[in-house]
């Protein structure tokens, strides 16, 4: 392929993934995104796949095995991107990115060995840059999908000493990176990939559940910045734009998504070695709650002028999004005012909630912002909270310490009558009890969403 078309294409490839980041910053837009970039990326395989190599420009090289590669990584991508349920979509995620910043250290790797003693320093240090970022990216990912896999606990795992040696394997890490640069050596770089994947597997463990969401946010935006650096090395300007692009919004993500849950990343990432232990008589102590009958909660529903709906992640596990639907247009058909209290980390990931009612063709309109919708609870009769949890928990506001503290929340309880749609009295994803289960105007409906609401539309036809 000719040079000068290749870097045209080039060109073309990186606006195709501007206008996928464009399109994907909205529900509506999403898809036209989503498909720009999977274009652009699709056609940057096979451009690079022909471009022109450096040293021998009408050969290609392991031809065979490049071949391999691509079809081993369609042939588990994609039935493993067909297959996967939304609400497992974090795990997914956090593992296709711990696969890619793994992949840009592999590449770095072996392009040093390659060199040898004819790297320059700038090669060096953006080796040793992309090895280390690619490592702790890699290994932190692998928690994390343990962690959201429930393969380990989802707790944050915090031992005697640990910030000391967290701060010691970073030291470790700085003082091998400036082996690497100083001896050129291959143990050095060796030594340096393996502290770099302990500190990864360390800095990821004290991270609680309800936190790991925004580290594969962070980890995300490490991939980035680890493949640009690679591009660096590998004179690859296509992998310089894309790196940078992932590192910017995944940047952009992980500070959205930590203030939406009102914390800094700091907090995020170390509060649990300053957290307060949790009393004991805050977990599972059995106390009486209200639990209603799907014909109590139609009857609720039927006499009142405004209801409005909380999705949670339970919506999402049930697949309940289209029989919600059903149960807001059939009160809606009675005159009844409908809304949708949309927080903006409800379920596993930013977005969530719209996508799963989007899917279900719920009118955008109804779907009404936190900040929009809490000045409206003490208007509104009936709120019902279907499969949500810590984005309606006032322990965010009123115990300080809890994971959730300091998270802006939906206030459901100033409104008339509080019905919550779950099937336990299991915590939600922070692992922490809802004072509001147990308040004198909260209704408990037990079962899962889906079936529940399906329970609730019979009701409500009958009335
Ligand atoms: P929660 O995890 O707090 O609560 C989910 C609730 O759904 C639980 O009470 C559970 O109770 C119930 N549930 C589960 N399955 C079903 C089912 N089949 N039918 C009915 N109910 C069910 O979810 P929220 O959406 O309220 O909160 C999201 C959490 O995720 C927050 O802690 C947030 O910080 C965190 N997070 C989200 C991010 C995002 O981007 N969205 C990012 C980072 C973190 P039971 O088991 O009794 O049924």
């Amino acid at each position: 392929m000719n040079r000068n078309l290749y870097d045209l294409l080039g060109l073309a490839i990186a606006v195709c993934f501007i206008l996928a980041l464009k399109g994907l910053a909205s529900p509506k837009s999403a898809r036209r995104g989503n498909l720009i970039g999977a274009f652009g990326a699709t056609v940057a395989t096979v451009v690079v796949f022909f471009s022109p190599h450096e040293k021998s420009p009408t050969t290609h090289h392991h031809t065979l095995l490049i071949l391999a590669a691509i079809s081993f990584g369609v042939l588990v991508g994609v039935p493993a991107a067909r297959k996967i349920q939304m609400t497992q979509m974090p795990q997914l995620v956090a593992l296709f990115n711990g696969v890619g910043g793994g992949a840009a250290a592999l590449v770095a790797i072996v392009e040093y060995l390659k060199l040898g003693s004819a790297a320059s320093t700038a090669d060096v240090v953006a080796t040793v840059f992309t090895v280390i970022v690619g490592c702790v990216s890699f290994a932190g990912s692998v928690v994390t999908f343990l962690k959201l896999q429930e393969i380990m606990t989802t707790r944050p795992v915090i031992f005697a000493g640990g910030r000391f040696i967290i701060a010691g394997t970073l030291v470790g890490v700085v003082l091998s990176a400036a082996w690497v640069i100083h001896s050129m050596g291959n143990t050095s770089i060796v030594v340096m990939g393996l502290l770099s994947l302990l500190f990864g597997i360390l800095f990821v463990l004290p991270v609680g559940g309800a936190d790991v969401p925004i580290v594969i946010s962070l980890l995300n935006a490490f991939t980035g910045l680890t493949v640009a650096a690679s591009g660096y090395v590998l004179q690859a300007t296509l992998l310089i734009v894309a790196g940078t692009l992932v590192g910017a919004s995944g940047t952009i993500l992980t500070r959205l998504m930590a203030s939406a849950m009102g914390r800094s990343l700091f907090g995020t990432l170390f509060g649990a070695f300053t957290a307060k232990p949790q009393a004991a008589s805050e977990a599972g102590e059995a106390r009486p709650v209200k639990s209603g009958s799907a014909e109590d909660v139609a009857i609720l529903l039927n006499y009142a002028q405004r209801v409005v709906i909380v999705p949670g992640f339970g919506l999402a596990v049930a697949q309940a999004q289209h029989t919600v639907r059903e149960m807001a247009d059939l009160l809606t058909s009675r005159g009844i005012e409908v809304a949708y209290g949309i927080h903006p980390v409800a379920g596993r990931m930013p977005g969530h909630m719209n996508v799963l009612l989007a899917e279900a063709n719920v009118p955008y309109e109804q779907l009404v912002e936190m900040d929009e919708i809490n000045p409206t609870f003490p208007q509104t009769d009936v709120v019902l909270v279907v499969g949500a949890n810590d984005v309606v928990n006032p322990a965010a506001k009123t115990t300080p310490g809890c994971p959730i503290y300091g998270m802006p929340i939906l206030d459901v309880a100033s409104a008339g009558n509080v019905i919550f749609l779950k099937r336990s009295m299991r915590p939600g994803f922070a692992g922490i009890e809802n004072e509001l289960l147990y308040d004198p105007k909260t209704t408990l409906l037990f079962g899962d969403a889906k079936e529940s609401l399906t329970k609730v539309v019979g009701a409500l036809k009958s009335l």
